[in-house]
C-alpha cells in the first residue's frame, strides 16, 4: 500500500477526513473549534447523553463496578449492571431476551455473519449501514444486494437464490436518507421464503414508534423480526448495543456470535448511563413526540428555503448536494453562518449524492430551526449551490455505497 499515494488520490477527490474538536458535551449548542455553533449532526437526539440522570447513573457505576469490565461476559462472568440492562431492553423491546454488544457495528457484524453460513445467501439493501455491509462480507454466506427498499426486487433476488436463502439484512431508519423500510412487505415476503430478518433499528431506537420503540414495534412486527438489533451510542446517549430476539436466538448468538464472544463488554458506567437513559424514556416519551415534530418543522423550513427535503419522514433530514467537493463548501459556508451539519461524501452515501445530513434533537428550538434553515440557505448561495439542484432522492438510490447493485445471485 503507498500510503502517500492512496490519501493524496483522497484529496484529489474531495474526499479528505478530519476531526473538528468539539468543546463541552454533543447538546443542541456546541463550541466548534473554538466557535459557537447550532449542532446539526448529532445523533444525541434526546439529548440523554448529558441529561444530569444519566450523567450520575454512570458515574455512579463507575465509583460502584470500574470503569471497564475486565473481558469478555463468556470469559470473567456478566455483571450485574449488563443483566439489570439487557432485561430492561427485553421488556422494553417486548422479547424474551438481548444480547448486550460492544457497539452496534459489533453486534451488526456479530450478528449478519454467525446467521448466514457458507453455501448460503444473505440479502442486504443497497443503503444498508457500512457495519451490515461489514457483517455480509464477514459471513461465509454470498450476499446479494437489492434496490433500495424495493421488495420486488428483493422476491426476485429470493427467488433466484432457491433454498439457500437465509436471511435479509436492512435499517429500520435508514441513517443517510432518513427513510423508513417497507418492514412489513419484507417480513412477510422473508417468511414465506424460509428466510430469517434482522433489522437495525440504530436510529430507529429512541425516535420512532410507540414510546420510541422503534420502528419494528410500530409496524406490530416485534414478534415477526427474528433479530432486532439496536444502539445504546445515539438516542440512548451512552455506548454500547443489544440483539433483541428469542432465547433461542439468544443462545445462538451468545454461542456463535464473534464480536461479542472475543470482545471486552461494555465499560460499567456506559450500561448503567443507557439503562438511566432507557428509564428516563420510559418515563417521558413526550421527547420522542417532540424530536418528530422538530424534523417536521425542519423539514417545513428548509422547504421555505427551497431545500428538496422530499424522502425523509424521520429525524434525519439529508440535503443532497451532489458533489462532494460541493458539499464540503456549503458545509464549511454553514459553519461560518453558525450551522455545524457535517458534509457526507461517499463512501458513506454513493457517488454524486453527497449531502449535508441534518440530525435534528428534542433539544431544539423551533426559533433555532428556522435560523438555522436560513443559513444554510445562505451557505448554500454562498457556496455556488442552488438549492433544490440537488440530486433527486429517487436518483440517488441507484448506486451502493461500497458494491454495484447486484442484477442476479453474485458473490
Ligand atoms: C451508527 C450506526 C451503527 C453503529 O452503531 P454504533 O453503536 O455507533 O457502533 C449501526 N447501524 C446504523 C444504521 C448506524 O447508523
Amino acid at each position: 500500500m503507498d500510503i502517500q499515494a492512496r490519501l493524496d488520490e483522497i484529496d484529489e477527490l474531495g474526499l479528505t477526513r478530519r476531526m473538528r474538536l468539539v468543546s463541552g458535551p454533543q447538546g443542541p449548542r456546541v463550541v466548534l473549534d473554538g466557535k459557537p455553533v447550532l449542532l446539526l449532526c448529532s445523533n444525541n437526539y434526546l439529548g440523554l447523553a448529558d441529561h444530569p440522570r444519566v450523567r450520575e447513573a454512570a458515574a455512579d457505576a463507575a465509583m460502584r463496578w470500574g470503569v471497564g469490565a475486565g473481558a469478555s461476559r463468556l470469559v470473567s462472568g456478566t455483571m450485574t449492571v449488563h443483566r439489570r440492562l439487557e432485561d430492561a431492553l427485553a421488556a422494553f423491546k417486548d422479547r424474551e431476551a438481548t444480547v448486550l454488544y460492544g457497539s452496534g457495528y459489533l453486534a451488526n457484524i456479530g450478528v449478519v455473519s454467525a446467521l448466514a453460513g457458507r453455501g448460503e445467501v444473505v440479502f442486504s439493501d443497497e443503503l444498508n449501514h457500512a457495519s451490515l455491509i461489514d457483517g455480509c462480507r464477514l459471513a461465509r454466506a454470498e450476499t446479494v444486494v437489492y434496490r433500495h427498499n424495493d421488495v420486488e426486487h428483493l422476491a426476485w433476488c429470493m427467488q433466484q437464490a432457491g433454498r439457500r436463502g437465509s436471511v435479509v439484512v436492512t435499517d429500520s431508519v435508514f441513517s443517510m436518507d432518513g427513510d423508513v423500510a417497507p418492514l412489513a412487505e419484507i417480513v412477510e415476503l422473508a417468511q414465506r421464503n424460509g428466510v430469517r430478518t434482522v433489522v437495525d433499528e440504530a436510529h430507529g431506537t429512541g425516535c420512532v414508534g410507540p414510546g420510541g420503540r422503534g420502528a419494528v414495534a410500530d409496524a406490530g412486527l416485534e414478534h415477526e423480526v427474528d433479530v432486532v438489533v439496536g444502539t445504546l451510542g445515539k438516542a440512548l446517549g451512552a455506548y454500547g448495543a443489544f440483539a433483541a430476539c428469542d432465547a433461542q436466538m439468544a443462545r445462538f448468538l451468545t454461542n456463535t456470535s464473534r464480536s461479542l464472544i472475543f470482545s471486552t463488554a461494555p465499560p460499567p458506567p456506559a450500561v448503567a448511563g443507557a439503562l438511566a437513559a432507557l428509564e428516563l424514556l420510559i418515563e417521558q416519551p413526550r421527547m420522542v413526540s417532540k424530536l418528530q415534530a422538530n424534523a417536521d418543522v425542519m423539514r417545513t423550513e428548509l422547504a421555505a428555503e427551497g431545500f428538496e427535503v422530499a424522502g425523509s419522514t424521520t429525524q434525519i433530514v439529508p440535503l443532497i448536494v451532489g458533489d462532494a467537493a460541493l458539499a464540503m463548501r456549503v458545509c464549511e459556508a454553514a459553519i461560518e453562518r453558525g450551522v455545524f451539519a457535517q458534509a457526507i461524501r461517499p463512501p458513506t452515501v454513493p457517488e454524486g449524492t453527497s449531502r449535508l445530513r441534518l440530525a435534528l434533537m428534542a433539544s431544539h428550538t423551533k426559533a433555532e430551526l428556522r435560523e438555522a434553515a436560513q443559513a444554510l440557505g445562505r451557505a448554500a448561495l454562498h457556496a455556488g449551490f442552488r438549492p433544490g439542484a440537488g440530486v433527486p432522492l429517487a436518483a440517488a438510490q441507484n448506486g451502493n455505497p461500497t458494491r454495484p447493485p447486484f442484477d442476479s445471485v453474485a458473490a
